[in-house]
């Protein structure tokens, strides 16, 4: 990895060189600490000392920072082969840490998004979805919409990628360093259900606003009962203008009275979740079908039939 920007060359101290103040010495008066300047001095070149490794494994520990533990000395190394200014060293050291963190952010959040497949934005092909408006969906890869509780609604026939676009973006949002949580409605309201019965709904709901963005897939493909609609009913109401929701379903808002049993509720969830949002309409053929039709239209062997 390369280092910072060779910012401020001038006016760097050199160990050993300076009175003005003393590098581990942050407590102040005196600066008698036990790896005092001396023995950092003489470790110009070479391994570090056996004090200063101590030290440094010590304070590395107290920081958590085992990226540095791992790296300081490597880097130590290459700083006196190529010369880095002191400032340099520190930026290039601070540097693997903060990628190592967030790399490793990133993995917990994917891992516990709950993703059922890995789809991305990337793999996503807009020539299928023609109608798809691509400054929007550009514009949605941001994730701006999350910091602003701003809530995305994918609707359309089974097949035309919902799933797949509300994977790909909740990945953008992980890797934005959101928070996410994936579920489909029938496995949102077996969470909801079962904190009820626990009598936990408020603290689960308050739970669930640590993730700034939760995904609900196939609202539609299963009818929910009263109990069930007024807990989704209650899921939605707390997000309003808190965190977003994403949601995909097979069902255009028309019908989402049929899905939850009640077209007073239904209209009263579409109007907090569409408030602030997104709503893209998918259409065309499924795109699981596609190639299989696509080879049978050029097998010659194959009558001509519609599939
Ligand atoms: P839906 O949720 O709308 O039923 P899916 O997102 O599950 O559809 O898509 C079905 C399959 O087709 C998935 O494997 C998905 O990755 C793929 N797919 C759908 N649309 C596209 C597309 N435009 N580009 C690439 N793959 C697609
Ligand atoms: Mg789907």
């Amino acid at each position: 990895m390369s280092p910072a920007p060779r910012a401020a060359r001038a006016g760097v101290d050199r160990p050993g060189t300076t009175s003005s103040t003393d590098g581990a010495g942050d407590a102040g008066q005196g600066g008698d600490t036990s790896a005092g300047n001396g023995s950092r001095a003489q470790h110009r070149s070479g391994a570090p000392d056996r004090d200063l490794s101590a030290q440094m494994a010590y304070l590395t520990r107290v920081i958590k920072a085992p990226t540095i533990a791992a790296a300081w000395a490597e880097l130590a190394d290459q700083a006196r082969t190529e010369g880095w200014s002191h400032e340099e060293y520190l930026a290039a050291v601070l540097s693997r840490q903060v990628a190592a963190r967030e790399a490793n952010g990133t993995a917990i959040r994917t891992a516990g998004a709950h993703f059922p497949a890995v789809k991305t934005l990337e793999d996503f092909n807009p020539d299928h979805q023609p109608s798809l408006r691509r400054d929007i969906l550009a514009h949605l890869a941001t994730c701006t919409f999350v910091p602003t509780a701003g809530n995305v609604v994918l609707l359309g026939p089974p097949g035309v990628g919902k799933t797949h676009l509300a994977i790909g973006l909740g990945i953008k949002a992980v890797h934005a360093g959101h928070p996410v949580l994936f579920d489909t409605a029938t496995g949102w309201v077996t969470r909801l259900r079962d904190a009820h019965d626990d009598g936990r709904l408020p603290d689960e709901l308050r739970r669930l606003r640590r993730y700034h963005l939760l995904i609900i897939d196939e609202i539609g493909y299963i009818p929910f009962d009263a109990h069930a609609a007024n807990l989704f009913f209650q899921l939605i109401s707390s997000r309003y203008e808190q965190g977003s929701v994403l949601a995909t379903s097979n069902m255009p808002f028309s019908r989402w009275g049929e899905t939850f049993g009640d077209d007073v509720v239904a209209a009263a969830m579409i109007d907090r979740l569409v408030h602030h949002a997104e709503v893209l309409t998918l259409s065309g053929d499924s795109y699981r079908t596609r190639n299989r039709r696509e080879l049978i239209a050029k097998d010659p062997a194959t009558p001509n039939r519609n599939t």
